[in-house]
């Protein structure tokens, strides 16, 4: 659900964080529609709405209201601001009337994010998975970057929602990209990468594992 408040603009859930209750400006099954279409449109499949997309992944906010009010008759370029505004993954950005997903593409685009400064990233993944990815480099066989977590316990959290048990493999960010692979921060938790060589990688022992998962509890 999207509320709006008087002060802070909009915000997800019940009360925004200064405690103010706002109004309902859309409810969570609308949101949960709009959102789905968004990500459809900006990160999976444009063309079949006939979105014309450039390299960086922009396209024309206008024109995405028009496609989606076809969609949605309720939908308009004011809820695609609170959809974009309110999302605590920052996952969109709306920039000179284009709007474009900052991450999590599945179609070919080239990403224009800032370099990441962190020396270390992280990836969780179940066991087999991690075997294989140490042995032939780390790559996404359907997005067009691999997300990267920023921190240990992050990562470990992300395998959770694949596996019980999930290996951190810890990558060796610094040397990586001098030595070529583009990586870029696109929030708090996440840095995006074009794929990583074996050698980079390394499995973080369980005992360490074990620290980290006393930390989520
Ligand atoms: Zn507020």
């Amino acid at each position: 659900m999207i509320r709006r408040c008087r002060q802070h603009g909009f915000f997800r859930g019940d009360r925004c964080e200064c405690g103010d209750e706002g109004t309902l400006v859309l409810d969570e099954a609308k949101t949960e529609q709009l959102g789905r279409l968004i990500a459809g449109a900006l990160r999976h499949f444009p063309d079949d709405l006939g979105l014309a997309m450039n390299s960086r992944g922009w396209v024309d906010l206008a024109i995405l209201a028009d496609v989606v009010k076809t969609r949605h008759r309720w939908a308009n370029q004011n809820l695609l601001l609170a959809l974009v505004q309110s999302d605590p993954k920052q996952r969109y950005e709306i920039v000179d009337g284009k709007i474009r997903a900052r991450y999590g593409h599945s179609v070919d685009v080239e990403l224009d994010h800032p370099r990441n400064e962190l020396p270390l990233l992280y990836y969780g993944a179940a066991e087999e998975e991690a075997a294989r990815i140490l042995e032939v480099g780390l790559r996404s066989a359907t997005q067009r970057y691999v997300h990267l977590s920023t921190g240990p316990e992050k990562a470990w959290h992300v395998g959770t929602f694949r596996t019980s048990n999930p290996k951190v493999i810890k990558i060796e960010a610094a040397a990586a990209q001098d030595a070529g692979v583009k990586m870029m921060r696109v929030n708090d938790s996440i840095v995006i990468s074009d794929p990583v060589p074996a050698e980079y990688l390394s499995l973080i022992p369980s005992r360490d594992l074990a620290s980290l998962k006393a930390q989520q509890r």
